[in-house]
C-alpha cells in the first residue's frame, strides 16, 4: 500500500516539518495558528455556536488538548445549517444555476487547493487523529485527492436514458440531486470519509450539512475554508462539529434534510434508520461496521499471506471497519502462520506518529483504548491464547501493544464482535465448506479474503461468501472507482465508483406525447 515514489517525496516534506519543530518549538496553537476553522462553518462563514459551547479535542499521542472546538448542537445550529443548505438548493440559485461541468471544476480546484496543502493537512490529521504522518501523508490524502478529482469526471457524465416505451411516446429519465444531504462521518479516516461524501454529492448538485465526528475535527474543518477559498457558493456545503446524540441526532431527524449518508457503528446505524423513519422518511445510505473474515488456504503463498494478514488487521492501528479481524487458517499450515504472523507483529514500530519509523500510533481516544483493553481480558478470560502483545505500549497517551490470539472460537466474544484495535484473531479450520458456513456465520458482511493459489477455489469462495467486498490474495486495497459497502447489518448502498452516484440521485423519468400526425 505504500508507494516508495511518494514516500521519498513525504520525506523532503518531513524534513520541513521537523525544521520547523525544531525552530518554533511547535505546539498545538502553532499548527493552528491564523486560521479560525474551528468554529461552526455555515453558509461560508464562521459562526460560534448559539449555546456559545466548545469542546476540547485531544491529541491521543499525548492525551493533551489540541484546542477548543466550537461544539454546534441540537436544533439551533444544525437549523442555521440547514436553511443555508436549503436556501443554496432554491430553484434558480447560483448553485441550481451552474452547469454541471462547472460543478466539476469546483471539485478539481478542491482537490488542487489540497494537494497544495498536503503537508499541512496531514500533520494536522497525525496531531488530531494519532495516524502515522507517512500514512496521512502517503495513504489518506492522496485517495482524498483521487476521490475529489474521480467524482469531478463523473459531474457532467452522469447521463439518464432513452426509454423504449409503448406508445406514441418519447422518453426519458434525468439524474436530478436528491437536495439537502445531511452528512455524519466517523474519526477513522477523517480526511477521507469527508471526501468519500463530499465529492459524489457535490458532482450531482446535492447541498450539504455534514457533522464530522467529535474527536477529530480539524482536519474537516479546514477543508471548509478551502471549499469556501475556491468558490463553491455559500451554503453548499456547511459543516458542524459536535456530539452524535446532539448534533448528529438532528440532522438525522431533521424535516428539511431529504438524504442522509452515514458512516459509523453498526449500532448508530440503527438510529439513523430510526430516525428517518420516524421523521420524513429520508433516503439513507449507510456504511456500518464489520468483523471481517480473512481466509488463508493451505496452498497460500505463506509469506504474501502473513504480510497481508498483518496489514489487514493491524492497518491505521486495527480501526478500520473492513479490518481483517477473523483470520481463518488452514490446519496444516496454522502452527507455522501463527509462528510467522506473532515475528512479523513484533517488528512493528509502535510510537511516535509524528516519527519516521513509525508504522504504528496510538488509538484515537481514551474510549476506544479503554474498550480494546476490554476486549483483549475478556479473550483471556474466555481462553483464547495470548501469542503476543495484549498490554499498553507507552506511559502516556492511548498506545496498545500489537495483539495476538491463538487457539479463538467462533463463540468468544473476540471473534463476535467488532473490537476496532489492533487485535489479530486466528481460528483454525480442516475444510472450505466449513470455513465458508463459519465465515458468513456473523451478523456483518462488509469485506472478506481469501488467500490461495488455486484459481477455482478463489473465485468458489469468493462467491460463497456474503461480503460487499471480496479481496483475492490482497487486502485492504481500494479504488475510488470500485464501490465499497456492506451485506446485512454492514450498511446499506454503496460508496464510490459509478454507483456511488445513485445514491445522491433522483431518478426522474419525463414522458413526452408525440403527436401521430405532423398537422
Ligand atoms: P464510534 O463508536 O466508532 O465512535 P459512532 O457510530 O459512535 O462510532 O460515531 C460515528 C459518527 O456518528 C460520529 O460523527 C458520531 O458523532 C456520530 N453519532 C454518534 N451517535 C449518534 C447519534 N445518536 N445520531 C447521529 N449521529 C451519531
Amino acid at each position: 500500500m505504500y508507494n516508495i515514489v511518494v514516500a521519498s517525496h513525504t520525506f523532503c516534506k518531513l524534513m520541513s516539518f521537523w525544521c520547523r519543530l525544531l525552530h518554533a518549538s511547535l505546539t498545538s496553537c502553532h499548527l493552528l495558528a491564523g486560521y479560525k476553522s474551528f468554529k461552526l462553518f455555515i453558509n461560508n462563514e464562521w459562526h460560534d455556536a448559539v449555546s456559545k459551547k466548545t469542546f476540547p479535542t485531544i491529541n491521543p499521542a499525548t492525551g493533551e488538548v489540541i484546542c477548543e472546538v466550537v461544539e454546534g448542537s441540537k436544533v439551533s445550529d444544525v437549523d442555521k445549517a440547514v436553511k443555508a443548505a436549503k436556501e443554496a438548493f432554491r430553484l434558480g440559485s447560483p448553485w441550481r444555476r451552474m452547469d454541471a461541468s462547472q460543478r466539476g471544476r469546483l471539485l478539481n480546484l478542491l482537490a488542487d487547493a489540497i494537494e497544495r496543502d498536503a503537508a499541512y493537512l496531514a500533520e494536522l490529521e497525525t496531531l488530531d487523529n494519532g495516524k502515522p504522518y507517512s500514512v496521512s501523508y502517503c495513504i489518506d490524502v492522496p485517495m482524498v485527492v483521487k476521490c475529489l478529482r474521480y467524482y469531478a469526471g463523473w459531474a457532467d457524465k452522469w447521463e439518464g436514458k432513452t426509454i423504449p416505451v409503448d406508445g406514441d411516446y418519447f422518453c426519458y429519465t434525468r439524474h436530478e440531486p436528491i437536495g439537502v444531504c445531511g452528512q455524519i462521518i466517523p474519526w477513522n479516516f477523517p480526511l477521507l470519509m469527508q471526501a468519500w461524501k463530499l465529492a459524489p454529492a457535490l458532482a450531482t448538485g446535492n447541498t450539504i450539512v455534514m457533522k464530522v465526528a467529535e474527536q477529530t475535527p480539524l482536519t474537516a474543518l479546514y477543508v471548509a475554508s478551502l471549499i469556501k477559498e475556491v468558490g463553491f457558493p455559500p451554503g453548499v456545503v456547511n459543516i458542524i462539529a459536535g456530539m452524535g446524540p446532539t448534533a448528529g441526532a438532528a440532522i438525522s431527524s431533521h424535516m428539511d434534510i431529504d438524504k442522509i449518508a452515514f458512516t459509523g457503528s453498526t449500532e448508530v446505524g440503527h438510529l439513523i434508520q430510526q430516525a428517518s423513519g420516524s421523521s420524513n422518511l429520508k433516503k439513507v445510505s449507510l456504511e456500518l461496521g464489520g468483523k471481517s473474515p480473512n481466509i488463508i488456504l493451505s496452498d497460500a503463498n505463506m509469506e504474501e499471506a502473513v504480510e497481508q494478514a498483518h496489514n489487514a488487521i493491524f492497518f491505521n492501528q486495527g480501526q478500520c471497519c473492513c479490518a481483517g479481524s477473523r483470520t481463518y487458517v488452514q490446519e496444516n499450515i496454522y502452527n507455522e502462520f501463527v509462528e510467522r504472523s506473532v515475528e512479523r507483529a513484533k517488528k512493528r514500530v509502535v510510537g511516535d506518529p509524528f516519527n519516521l519509523k513509525t508504522d504504528h500510533g496510538p488509538q484515537v481516544d481514551d474510549e476506544q483504548f479503554q474498550k480494546i483493553l476490554g476486549y483483549i481480558s475478556s479473550g483471556k478470560k474466555e481462553g483464547a491464547k495470548l501469542m503476543c502483545g495484549g498490554g499498553v505500549a507507552a506511559d502516556r497517551g492511548y498506545f496498545i501493544q500489537p495483539t495476538i490470539f491463538g487457539e479463538v472460537q467462533d463463540d468468544m466474544k473476540i471473534a463476535r464482535e467488532e473490537i476496532f484495535g489492533p487485535v489479530m484473531q486466528i481460528l483454525k479450520f480442516k475444510s472450505i465448506e466449513e470455513v465458508i458456513e463459519r465465515a458468513n456465520d456473523t451478523k456483518y458482511g462488509l469485506a472478506a479474503a481469501v488467500f490461495t493459489t488455486d484459481v477455482n477455489k478463489a473465485h468458489y469462495v469468493s462467491n460463497s461468501l456474503r461480503a460487499g467486498t471480496v479481496w483475492i490474495n490482497c487486502y485492504n486495497v481500494f479504488g475510488v472507482q470500485a464501490p465499497f459497502g456492506g451485506y446485512k447489518a454492514s450498511g446499506a448502498g454503496r460508496e464510490m465508483g459509478e454507483y456511488g452516484l445513485e445514491h445522491y440521485t433522483e431518478v426522474k423519468t419525463v414522458t413526452v406525447k408525440i403527436p401521430q400526425k405532423n398537422s
